[in-house]
């Protein structure tokens, strides 16, 4: 996938949890690319879209900022980069699920070709749900403060805070 799409997929994600979080998901949603840019010429044998395409080391990331995190910082950083994974599942070529396995997992499909229009209402319908999701859901992702002032992350009140 794209990396534009990456960026509205990853964003999308982030404002699920705060708008704040958007430029550090839309870092996170890049990561397993530039990652792997940087990681590559320590280690010539990695392949593109292999370890730092790992859908379970995003799991884990996940789970582990959940844990221990810095004003859910790291947390926004690991949901970009499980944005990217989950993406890059969309398409043909697919990405490993565990690091032991060379199986390529796919999403719905994954009918995709990079760089196709198809990408691109991928993308558009993640935004639409994560929207929706923060408009009507009942369930408030936020901290018990926000919770507190009903929280909804799209029409924050910025000036009052
Ligand atoms: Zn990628």
């Amino acid at each position: 996938m794209i990396w534009q799409n990456h960026i509205i997929i990853g964003a999308s994600f982030a404002a699920v949890i705060d708008p704040v979080l958007v430029p550090v998901g839309v870092i996170g949603a890049t990561a397993p690319d530039w990652l792997e840019w940087i990681i590559k010429p320590l280690y010539p044998s990695l392949r593109h879209r292999g370890a730092t395409h790992v859908v379970l080391y995003w799991i884990a990331a996940i789970v582990l900022f959940v844990l221990i995190d810095y004003h859910r910082i790291g947390l926004a950083f690991a949901i970009g980069g499980f944005s990217h994974v989950f993406a890059d599942s969309l398409t043909i070529s697919g990405v490993p699920f565990t690091p032991w396995s060379d199986a390529r997992f796919h999403l719905f499909g994954g009918k995709l070709r990079t760089g196709n229009g198809g990408e691109y209402i991928a993308a558009g319908m993640v935004a639409v749900l994560c929207f929706g999701f923060v408009l009507y859901s009942p369930v408030k992702i936020g901290t018990a403060a926000e919770k507190e002032n009903g929280f909804i992350p799209f029409f924050y009140d910025w000036k009052g805070s």
